[in-house]
C-alpha cells in the first residue's frame, strides 16, 4: 500500500467552491484517483475517524467542523504517495505552508485547512477503508 494515500477535501474548501481547483492540483501533481465519493458525515462518524486525536484540545472543534458540510473523500495512487501528498498540501497551519501548496492557496486557518492527507502508509490504509469497500477502489 506504500503507493497509496487517503485525502479529504474539507467542508471549508467545498463551501468556497474549490473542489475542482484542488482535484486539478492533485491530478496535475501526478496522483491517480483510485476511489472517490462526495458525502456529509455525522459528528459521530467524524469522532470515529479522528479517534487518535480524542485527547487533544481541538478534538471537539475538529469533529464539529468536519461534520459541518459535505466533503470529498478519495484514495490516491502515486509512487511515494504519503510523503509526496503531504508535500503537495503543505503545513497544517496555512500561515506556515509553502508557496504553491494546496493549503497555501486554499486554506484559511489552522482549524479550517482545506484538505486532509494521511501521515503514514498504515493510516492511509485504515483511513481509506473507513470510507471505501474493496469494490469501490480501482
Ligand atoms: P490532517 O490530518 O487533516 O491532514 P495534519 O496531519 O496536518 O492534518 P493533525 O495534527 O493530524 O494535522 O491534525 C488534524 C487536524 O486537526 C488538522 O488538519 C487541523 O484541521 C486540526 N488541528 C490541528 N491542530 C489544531 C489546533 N491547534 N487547533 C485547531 N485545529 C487543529
Ligand atoms: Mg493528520
Amino acid at each position: 500500500m506504500s503507493n497509496r494515500t487517503f485525502t479529504m477535501i474539507k467542508p471549508d474548501a467545498v463551501r468556497a467552491g474549490n473542489i475542482g481547483n484542488i482535484l486539478q492540483m492533485i491530478t496535475d501533481a501526478g496522483f491517480k484517483i483510485v476511489a472517490m465519493k462526495y458525502l456529509h458525515i455525522t459528528t459521530a462518524q467524524a469522532e470515529k475517524f479522528y479517534e487518535v486525536h480524542a485527547s487533544r484540545p481541538f478534538y471537539g472543534e475538529l469533529t464539529q467542523f468536519m461534520s459541518s458540510g459535505p466533503i470529498v473523500a478519495a484514495i490516491l495512487e502515486k509512487e511515494n504517495a504519503v510523503a509526496d501528498f503531504r508535500k503537495l498540501i503543505g503545513a497544517t497551519n496555512p500561515a506556515q505552508a509553502e508557496e504553491g501548496t494546496i493549503r497555501k492557496k486554499y486554506a484559511a486557518s489552522l482549524g479550517e485547512n482545506a484538505v486532509h492527507g494521511s501521515d503514514s502508509d498504515e493510516n492511509a490504509k485504515i483511513e481509506g477503508e473507513f470510507y471505501f469497500s474493496g469494490i469501490e477502489q480501482f
